[in-house]
Formats: structure tokens, sequence, C-alpha cells
């Protein structure tokens, strides 16, 4: 897969799934900006060390995609993209007579609005070019539910939608618009979370994995960011022209069942 000459924006990629991605982007040799909401030395030092390992040109571009006009702003300022991922995302866990209003406007905002911003944003340019690729990471989320996640559901739900009307709206002009749907992955956020499992559950680190984590997971395996980061660059090359509008679940069977 070359994608050299392509410029890809990869939304919150400076951990997790976001940077699985953006590896996989510059090891196929795509130009790639980075990006999240805060604007510290290391942040620009993690683009520093993509570009250098993979021969690319890599920059960090502190936006926070909570923000309408800061998703506009980061197309913008990065020069438009030929290649937009909108991975920001972020979850709370509560019922719907708990949840805080705050998080859930937080949510929604960060997990679908500023999809449509970007892509609103990186349109007029993929358009020009004739060529463009937006891909949308969901969730298995996106396809069914769990109780206490309604903010997130919801907006998961949204991208699936907004994917589908971005597809409709950009059929036959060279750009394609899909949706990845996860299952469990394994980033930093979802380590961080087996040690508290294995006390709670008095259970070691493989069985927590396999009868807790993955209990939805007919695979009984994570998917891993390079993983997701591989299905967004095939979804980049020529094989991947016709399919538009749908979804790719990346969810060690989940979904089927
Ligand atoms: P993560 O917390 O490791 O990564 C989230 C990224 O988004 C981080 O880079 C963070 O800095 C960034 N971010 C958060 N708020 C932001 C804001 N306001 N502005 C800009 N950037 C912001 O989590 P992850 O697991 O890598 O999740 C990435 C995406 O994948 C999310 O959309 C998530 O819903 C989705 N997803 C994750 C899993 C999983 O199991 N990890 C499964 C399905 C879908």
């Amino acid at each position: 897969m070359d994608l050299n000459g392509k410029r890809a924006i990869v939304t919150g990629s400076n951990s997790g799934i976001g940077l699985g991605c953006a590896e996989e982007l510059a090891r196929a040799g795509a130009e790639v900006v980075i990006n999240s909401f805060t604007d510290r030395d290391e942040d620009h030092a993690l683009a520093e060390k993509i570009g250098r390992e993979h021969g690319v040109s890599c920059r960090y571009i502190a936006a926070d995609m909570s923000d309408g006009e800061a998703c506009r702003a980061l197309i913008e300022t990065a020069g438009g993209c030929d290649i937009l991922v909108n991975n920001a995302g972020i979850q709370h866990v509560s019922s719907i007579e708990e949840f805080p209003v705050g998080k859930w406007n937080a949510i929604l905002a960060i997990n679908l609005s500023s999809a449509f911003h970007t892509t609103a944003a990186a349109l007029p340019g993929m358009r020009a070019k004739g060529w463009g690729r937006i891909v949308n990471i969901a969730s298995a989320h996106g396809l069914t539910a769990s109780p206490y996640k309604s903010a997130y559901v919801a907006a998961k739900h949204g991208v699936v939608g907004f994917t589908k009307v971005t597809a409709l709206e950009t059929a036959g002009k060279g750009i394609t618009c899909n949706a990845i749907c996860p299952g469990y992955v394994l980033t930093p956020l979802v380590e961080a979370q087996i040690p508290d499992q294995m006390k709670a559950h008095d259970m070691d680190r493989e069985t927590v994995i396999r009868e807790v984590m993955l209990d939805r997971q007919p695979s009984r395996q994570f998917a891993t960011t390079g993983q997701i980061g591989g299905t967004v660059v095939f979804l980049c090359s020529g094989a991947a022209d016709q399919i538009t509008g749908t979804t790719i679940s990346v969810d060690g069977g989940w979904t089927a069942l």
C-alpha cells in the first residue's frame, strides 16, 4: 500500500487507536497530522518520532474536538487532507437518571459532532482533488447497545448514520466514507482497568480478560490498535474504491451473536 503524497489527519491520536491509525498510515507513506486537546512537548515529540521512524512528515496540531470551531480550524491549519480519520472519543458509564448533563453534552460533541465539523471542513478540498477517504471510528456500540452507556451508544449510532449520509453525498466523486466498529481494543485506557478488575473479582490477569472484559467478544481476544490502523489503510486502498457508506466490524465476533 503506497499512500505517498497523501495527507492524513487523525483526530484524538496521541494515544490508543488514533495513535495506531497514525502509525499505520505513516508506515504506508502518508504525511500524517496527529491531534489531541493538549499542547505539550511530548505531543510534538511523539509526532517527530512517528515521522522519523517511517520517513514521513508528521506534525502535531492541538485542537479541542469538543469545540466545533476548533475542529474546523484543525483541518484549515493542516492545509486540508486527503484522508480524514475521525477517532477522538470519550466514555462515561452511568444510568440515564444519574447521567451528568455535562458528560452527555461532551460525549455527543467529541464522539459525534466533531466528525460533522471536520468532514464539512475537509470535503471541499477532497472534492477539488476528486479523491478522499473518510474513516469514522465508531464502535460495536454503534451497532448494539449496553446499559449505562446511553450517551456513548447514542453518539456511536449517530456516527454510523452520519457515515451513510456522507457516503451518499460524495458517491461517484472519488470520495468514500466508512465506519470501523471495533470491539474491545487493548488501549492504555483499557489496560489501566485490568488491575482494578483483578482485585474486584479476585482473578488473575488472564481470567479477568477472558471472563470479565471479553465476555461479549466470542474470540476472547482483544483487537489491537495496529489491526484498526491496518483496516484504515485497507479502506484507503484501490481495493476499497467501491466500499462506501458501510461499517466494518473488528470485534472478534461480538456483533455476530
Ligand atoms: P484513548 O483514550 O486511548 O484515546 C482517545 C483519544 O482521544 C486520545 O488521544 C485523547 O487525547 C483524545 N481526545 C479525548 N478528548 C479529546 C478532545 N476533546 N479533543 C481532542 N482529542 C481528544 O481511547 P481509545 O480506546 O483509543 O479510543 C479511540 C476511539 O476508539 C474512540 O472514539 C472510542 O470510542 C473508539 N473505540 C474504542 C474501543 C476500545 O476498546 N478501546 C472500542 C470501540 C471504539
